[in-house]
C-alpha cells in the first residue's frame, strides 16, 4: 500500500469536490481511500508514506485525439491545409517508414505525454502494417494506458456483405491478439475513416460490419468527422445530408464512437450526436493552427454531447501538452464569443479528465481520484512562479500550470514518472536516437520545414 500525504486533492468526484489537507491511498492499482491526511495516516500506519507537501493531486489526464506515431515529423507540417498535409506528408510518411520508426515515435510521444501529466491516450488510424509486439511493449515498459485505433478500411471492389464481413473479421483477429495486453493497459479500437473527398470509398456493408463486430467484442471506433469545411460540404454535395447524417445512417455512431474535431457541426447534428451517445474530441490548438475550423463547444456540451479534449499531436500541435489545450480551450470559445465566461476551467478539466474517461467508455475506472477506481494520478507542484500564489487552484491548473510543474505520475498504482523524470527510461538516449532518425526520414523522405530564414 502506498498513502500519498500532504496533499490538496481536486477529486472530479461527483460533488467535485476539493480536500485541501489530504491524502491518497493506493492497493495495488487501485485508489482504495481518498480523505482527510490526519485520519487516513491514523488508519493506514504501514503504508508507504510518499510525502506530497505543497503538491496538488489531480486525475490523470487523457488525451483522446494523440497521433503518437508522428513525432519524427514535428515541425514538418506547419503552414499547411489538411490536403497537402495528409497527401504530402502522411501518407508517404506511412508508406515508406520503417516499423521500428512508428514505435520510436511512439516512446517519444508517451515519454512527453508522461511528463505532461497525460495517462492514457487514444491513438486514431494506426497503421496496419506497424509492429503490433514492439509497440505494445513499448506502451507496458513506460506504463501508459493507450487505445490504438487500428486503422480498417472498406475492401476493395463492389460492396458486399459477405466480403465486408469477411474483411472485418481479418481486422478482429488482430485486435483480439492484442487487446488487453501489457497487464491491459493496451486497449485495441477500430480506427475508420469516412468519405471526406471525391473517390473516397463509402461501402454501406463494411460500416455496418464494422459496428456489428465493435458492438458484440466491446470495441469502441475513432474517426476524424466534419473537421474541415471542404469534407462538410463534400459530404452535403454529394449525399444531400449532412455528415452526421451520414454517419448516423452507415452505423457509424453511438456510445462506444468517439469522433474527431467536428467543427463544422450543425444544430441538426449535435442532437444526432446527443441522440445517439456519441462522443467528440476536441482539438482547439491543432484546430487553430491548421486554420480547420472552431467547434461550438459550449453549444455542443449544452446539447448534450460528451466533449472532451485531445491534443492531435505534434505535426499539427505541435506537442502533447494537455495543459495548453486545456488552456486554448477556454481562449478559443471566449474570444469567438466575446464572452470571457464562454469556458470555464472547471469545464476545461472536467474535459481533460471525467468526459475523455466517459469518451472511451472507462467511467467507471477512469477520470477521478475516488475510491474504488484506477490509481491513474498526477502530482502537480505548485511551488513554482508560473504557479505562485494560489488563490484558486482550479484557475492555477488551467491557465497557469505547465508541464514543468507535473512532479510524479502514477499509473495503475505504478510510478511513471517521479520528480519530473520518466521511470525506466534513458532519456537522452531515447531523444539522440529520435533526433537521429527524423533526420533520415526527412531526408528520405525530401520533407522540408517552411522556415525561409538561413541556419548557418
Ligand atoms: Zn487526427
Amino acid at each position: 500500500m502506498q498513502l500519498i500525504d500532504n496533499l490538496t486533492v481536486v477529486t472530479m468526484d461527483q460533488q467535485r469536490r476539493i480536500l485541501a489537507d489530504a491524502a491518497i491511498v493506493i492497493d495495488q492499482d487501485r485508489i482504495v481511500a481518498v480523505e482527510s491526511a490526519g485520519e487516513l495516516r491514523e488508519q493506514y500506519p504501514d503504508a508507504e508514506r510518499i510525502d506530497a507537501a505543497g503538491m496538488v493531486a489531480i486525475p490523470g489526464l487523457i488525451d483522446t485525439h494523440a497521433h503518437a506515431d508522428q513525432s519524427l515529423l514535428r515541425g514538418l507540417g506547419d503552414q499547411m491545409h489538411w490536403i497537402p498535409f495528409i497527401d504530402d506528408i502522411i501518407v508517404p510518411y506511412l508508406a515508406e517508414r520503417d516499423p521500428a520508426d512508428g514505435v520510436l515515435a511512439n516512446a517519444l510521444s508517451i515519454m512527453e505525454m508522461i511528463r505532461s501529466g497525460t495517462t492514457c491516450f487514444v491513438s486514431p488510424n494506426v497503421d496496419p502494417r506497424d509492429d503490433y509486439e514492439s509497440l505494445t511493449d513499448t506502451i507496458g515498459q513506460l506504463g501508459i494506458r493507450a487505445i490504438l485505433g487500428r486503422f480498417t478500411m472498406p475492401q476493395e471492389g463492389p460492396d458486399s456483405s459477405e466480403t465486408a464481413i469477411s474483411v472485418v473479421s481479418s481486422a478482429a483477429e488482430v485486435m483480439q491478439r492484442w487487446d488487453g495486453t501489457q497487464g491491459g493497459l493496451v486497449t485495441m479500437w477500430y480506427g475508420l475513416d469516412v468519405p471526406r473527398r471525391s473517390g473516397d470509398t463509402d461501402h454501406p456493408e463494411f460500416y455496418k460490419a464494422v459496428a456489428d463486430e465493435a458492438r458484440a467484442s466491446g470495441h469502441g471506433i475513432v474517426y476524424h468527422f466534419c473537421s474541415e469545411i471542404e469534407d462538410s460540404d463534400y459530404i452535403d454535395d454529394h449525399y444531400g445530408i449532412r455528415p452526421a447524417e451520414w454517419s448516423r445512417d452507415n452505423h457509424a455512431l453511438g456510445p462506444n464512437v468517439l469522433l474527431i474535431n467536428g467543427c463544422w457541426v450543425t444544430p441538426l447534428e449535435i442532437k444526432i450526436l446527443a441522440d445517439t451517445g456519441t462522443h467528440l474530441a476536441h482539438s482547439p490548438v491543432a484546430n487553430m493552427k491548421m486554420a480547420t475550423g472552431i467547434l461550438p463547444v459550449t453549444e455542443v456540451l449544452e446539447g448534450g454531447v460528451n466533449v472532451s479534449l485531445g491534443t492531435d499531436g505534434a505535426l499539427n500541435n505541435n506537442t502533447f501538452d494537455m495543459f495548453a489545450e486545456m488552456k486554448t480551450a477556454c481562449l478559443l470559445q471566449n474570444a469567438t464569443q466575446k464572452n470571457a465566461a464562454a469556458l470555464t476551467a472547471q469545464t476545461a478539466l472536467e474535459m481533460a479528465t471525467i468526459n475523455g474517461a466517459r469518451a472511451i467508455g472507462r467511467e467507471d475506472d477512469l477520470g477521478s481520484l475516488v475510491a474504488g477506481k484506477l490509481a491513474d494520478i498526477v502530482l502537480i507542484d505548485v511551488r513554482r512562479p508560473n504557479t505562485y500564489p494560489v488563490h484558486d487552484v482550479l484557475s492555477n491548473l488551467v491557465f497557469a500550470t505547465n508541464s514543468t510543474n507535473v512532479h510524479s505520475v502514477f499509473i495503475g498504482g505504478r510510478r511513471v514518472l517521479e520528480n519530473g523524470r520518466v521511470v525506466g527510461m534513458d532519456e537522452s538516449a531515447l531523444l539522440a536516437r529520435a533526433q537521429e532518425r527524423a533526420e533520415i526520414v526527412r531526408s528520405k523522405l525530401g520533407f522540408v520545414t517552411s522556415n525561409t530564414w538561413q541556419t548557418k
